[in-house]
């Protein structure tokens, strides 16, 4: 299907050069080019006719290396080998993760909880950044095969609150796989891109971006004008998506099928069944009302069973998040619902019909953009931007905020902001000061950055002297502190006299040094108390499930006394007493390791009595009844 010129002078194939648009997403990453024919941009197929590449790795300890479909299946059968969310992980160091790690079923190494992350695979050291390559020469690959072209340059995305060390990684694992990274572009500009909009220099819009995705998700609200993208305000949740919710229908069944339930606590694997079950369920009931299959395990069938309204309400709560989120960022962007002209609904999420219901009501809109593919769409609006940077388009620029307030200390250690969080850069704003002593000559100007009032919340980033002030009584002198962002984030503050034009300025690097989470911790004030209800209902889970597992353990010996050696017997009573132990503390990473070790070890006798129970059984019946 590739067609290759021919350079008739020469004698040479001339290879086309195209410059691809990459979505490499948490879930799920594509590649993007725009047709020659339509001028329009489609999304590259691999052999299997598929777009999307799962974003998962799998490192086969025979060192072989599997990419997306190919890698999937060892989710479930060499959990330990393949990695997935990676992108959860770029540009973060370990101390900025440590909560989320005990989530992944791979090992991450701390080796200085200052540097970046390292991921352990078969006794070798992988980066985030190496691991994102592979996944991005896998789709480098699936252009070069499907176009017959080399492939050099690419448009990559990355969610709009990427700080620099995450944009950094992002454009460094582009490096890695061979590519020539024009531009990093925000994943809600893209979609735009995608839908055309701003695309026409004069038409100026403010639009929603609505992104659902597997694990995290995220609203953006743009203003576009002559062609330039400003990001208002964004705001989300980097732990809430469609997995949620394969999760959600799993407790549902685990709580409606008790038999289940014992099994799922004996054999893990079963949950990871169910959660692929669960999947496939969500995506059915996309399209249809109801939800039937037959799950076999081992020696029973259970009839699973969802309706699209049981659905509706095991997520509720979780769309009401993301409502909320909305509406944080409306607030940010100072903007009524009148003031939105058009929502984008991006990722595979937003195929339920409830989350887009939800939505129209929270805008109060009759109508979405949803006549794209949610999952395709960012990474055919990168195609739109490669092809405006390959000069076939008139040129858009791409406008930045800054994501924490900026301003100095004034009497009483209190914050006094300059430039407002979500101001656009660049940006320059100026505020007059005075003294509070007669005859006052110097005053210390004092920076900060970040959202409290008491500024020993905020992070501090520089200080310096206004000194030279002519004497004068107190609240005499006119001050004048300018504050000067430039596009890069480079901070200027100018103190200025104005009845003696003393003056003095300093240069600061607002976000130098600041890790991911301290920026998180700063930005998510308001949303501190989500945070900690998330972690309490994390450890919740965590004992629920561990007290289901000392219950059924013990269950099981009572039952199978006889078929268990003294030492079996004894090592589960230890096993037992140190997860109700690390219960009754209530710390969730000792639960969690208790709660495996006892599962490891009963595991191998509980397979043992199980195989002979089936061999029992199957002894005593007919060929007919199997
Ligand atoms: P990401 O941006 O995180 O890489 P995607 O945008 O590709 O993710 O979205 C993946 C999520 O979309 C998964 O949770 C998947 O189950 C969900 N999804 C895909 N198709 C559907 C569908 N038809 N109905 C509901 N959810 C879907
Ligand atoms: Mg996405």
């Amino acid at each position: 299907m590739a067609i290759i010129p021919i350079n008739i002078k020469e004698g040479t194939l001339k290879l086309e050069e195209y410059i691809v648009g990459i979505d490499l997403g948490t879930t799920n990453s594509l590649v993007a080019i725009i047709d020659r024919l339509t001028g329009k941009p489609i999304a590259i197929a691999g052999h299997n006719a598929e777009v999307i590449v799962p974003s998962i790795v799998y490192l086969n300890p025979n060192g072989e290396i599997l990419i997306g479909h190919q890698a999937k299946p060892f989710l479930l059968n060499d959990p330990a080998n393949t990695i997935f969310s990676v992108k959860r992980l770029m540009g973060k160091t370990y101390s900025d993760v440590d909560t989320n790690g005990s989530v992944l079923g791979y090992k991450l190494i701390d080796d200085n909880s200052e540097s970046l992350i390292k991921i352990k695979s078969g006794g070798k050291f992988y980066t985030p950044i190496e691991l994102s390559a592979f996944i991005l020469k896998e789709l480098k690959n699936r252009a070069e095969k499907q176009l017959g072209a080399k492939i050099v340059k690419a448009v990559i995305t990355v969610p709009a609150y990427f700080n620099d060390a995450q944009r950094q990684a992002t454009r460094d694992a582009g490096k890695l796989a061979d590519l020539d990274v024009l531009r990093i572009v925000n994943e809600p500009t893209a979609a735009s891109l995608a839908y055309g909009l701003g695309l026409d220099p004069s038409e100026t819009k403010t639009i929603a971006v609505y992104d659902l995705g597997g694990g995290t998700f995220d609203i953006s609200i743009l203003k576009i004008h002559q062609g330039i993208f400003e990001v208002l305000s964004t705001h989300g949740n980097t732990q809430l998506g469609g997995d949620d919710f394969d999760n959600a229908i799993v407790r549902h069944w685990l709580d409606i099928y008790i038999e289940l339930r014992e099994e799922a606590q004996m054999h893990s694997l079963i949950l990871q069944k169910l959660r692929l079950l669960a999947e496939e369920a969500k995506k059915h009931l996309s399209s249809a009302m109801n939800f039937e299959t037959d799950l076999i395990i081992e020696k029973m069938s259970i009839s699973l069973k969802l309706s699209r309204l049981d659905f509706e309400k095991l997520i509720k709560p979780l769309v009401d998040q993301t409502i909320a989120s909305c509406k944080h960022a409306m607030k940010d962007a100072s903007l009524s619902h009148s003031e939105i002209d058009e929502i984008i609904m991006v990722g595979g999420s937003t195929r339920i019909q409830f989350v887009q219901d939800e939505v129209k009501q929270f805008f109060n809109k009759s109508v979405l953009n949803t006549s794209l593919n949610p999952d395709e769409v960012v990474a055919l609006g990168a195609a739109v931007e490669a092809d405006i940077l390959a000069g076939n388009r008139k040129d858009i620029l791409l406008v930045d905020v800054t994501p924490l307030s900026l301003g100095i200390e004034t009497l009483g250690s209190l914050m006094d902001v300059i430039i407002p969080r979500n101001s656009k850069v660049p940006q320059r704003a100026a505020r007059q000061y005075t003294t509070s002593v007669d005859g006052q000559s110097t005053l210390r100007i004092c920076i900060y950055q970040g959202e409290r009032d008491n500024i020993s919340h905020n992070r501090k980033l520089g200080e310096f002297f206004l000194s030279g002030i002519p004497g004068m009584p107190a609240g005499m002198p006119k001050i004048e502190i300018t504050f000067m962002l430039d596009a890069d984030g480079i901070l200027k503050v100018r103190a200025k006299e104005l009845r003696s034009q003393v003056e003095q300025h300093i240069e600061v690097k607002p976000q130098y040094g600041l890790s991911d989470k301290e920026l998180e911790q700063m930005l998510l004030d308001s949303l501190v108390h989500a945070k900690e209800d998330m972690s309490y209902r994390s450890l919740k889970e965590a004992i629920t499930e561990a007290q289901n597992l000392c219950y059924a353990t013990q269950n099981f010996i009572k039952k199978n006394k006889e078929e268990l050696s003294e030492f079996e017997l004894e090592k589960t009573g230890i096993y037992i007493e140190h997860l109700k132990t690390a219960i009754s503390i209530e710390d969730k990473d000792q639960i969690l390791k208790a709660h495996d070790e006892l599962n490891d070890f009963t595991k191998s006798y509980a397979e043992r009595l199980m195989d002979k129970a089936i061999v029992m059984a199957l002894k005593g019946k007919t060929i007919e009844d199997n």
